[in-house]
């Protein structure tokens, strides 16, 4: 078990047993669960139903829900605004220098605390050094070192470690996924839940890689260049889509093959299972070049056209 779990144990713990830090600061990658994790919690400190805490059920958990808890408060950017404000902070503190409307539990969700200007953050300082028994803070951040060390230094700090593909295949699952899908976003989602369900619901992502089934992993000889570059001839826009998902797949295959871990499930055409690394190290050099030629302006057809032709060459080269 990683560090991270077992922190998130013991934090699962303290909260069950009524022993929540005041202030608890979420880290890890985005979609990684930090937001949903700092939510259940805020919402069953409010909870006031009997059993498993939230319960989902009574009023102050349909009210945090609904996000209208007069006792939750979410600090976040104004409007049109990227990063939340000293006013943000002022507006929280007025509301906590207050009585608890409802009497008992007050809750501050403040999602991605990295994007408070740093006025905002030694504000949070004050109120996190002044703050009342009966509030608790919960932080979220994608980058851990963009929040002052004497904030961090008042949270209780926990790393949200990455899912394994086999706790993300089963969410996904159990959600009713189709089973073609679960693999691959397991595969592509870096371990992060929230990408994989943002993924899923991205028609977009599914229609790209499609295409890029059906263009570069579809050549096996220089007989197959034509239709090839014919699929991926109004394809321009979706260019660089197209090369991260091909990117993606080739180092799928090599990490296959180097690590002589077989991916279960079927993703790349079987044919590309014959092909040893050094070939696909050129393909990724490949696609590495396609890409700077794109920065560089050079057309959509020109660079795909050069890439499909290292395709082919390569693949020429692999025993059927
Ligand atoms: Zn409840």
């Amino acid at each position: 078990m990683t560090a991270g779990s077992d922190a998130l144990l013991a934090l699962y713990h303290d909260f069950l047993s009524g022993r929540m830090a005041h202030a608890t600061l979420l880290i890890g990658e985005a979609g990684i669960g930090k937001k949903t994790l700092a939510g259940l919690l805020a919402q069953g400190l409010l909870c006031t139903g009997s059993g498993d805490r939230p319960c989902g059920q009574c009023r102050d958990c349909r009210r945090f829900a609904a996000r209208t808890h007069p006792d939750a408060l979410f600090p976040a950017p104004a409007p049109r605004e990227k990063t939340i404000k000293i006013d943000a902070l002022r507006e929280m503190i007025d509301t906590l220098s207050r009585h608890a409307l409802e009497g008992g539990r007050r809750v501050v969700v403040i999602e991605n605390a990295e994007r408070m200007t740093p006025q905002a953050q030694n504000c949070l300082l004050k109120t996190l050094e002044e703050a009342q028994e009966d509030t608790y803070f919960l932080l979220t951040a994608d980058i851990e070192t963009a929040l002052l060390p004497t904030i961090r230094s008042r949270c209780r700090v926990i790393r949200m470690q990455p899912w394994s593909q086999e706790r993300i295949a089963e969410l996904l699952r159990g959600r009713g996924i189709p089973a073609e899908r679960v693999h691959a976003l397991a595969l592509y989602c870096e371990g992060s839940p929230g990408l994989a369900l943002q993924m899923q619901e991205d028609e977009s992502y599914w229609a790209a890689r499609d295409t890029v089934r059906r263009s570069f992993l579809s050549v096996e000889s220089a007989a197959d260049l034509p239709g090839a570059a014919q699929v991926l001839r109004d394809q321009k826009d979706a260019g660089s889509r197209l090369l991260n998902i091909l990117e993606q797949e080739i180092r799928a295959l090599l990490h296959e093959k180097l690590a002589g871990a077989p991916l279960e499930g079927e993703e790349a055409p079987s044919r590309w299972r014959t092909a040893p690394p050094e070939s696909l190290l050129n393909i990724l050099t490949a696609i590495m070049d396609a890409r700077r030629q794109k920065n560089a302006n050079v057309g959509w057809a020109a660079l795909s056209e050069g890439l499909l032709q290292t395709i082919s060459e390569e693949a020429s080269k692999w025993q059927v």
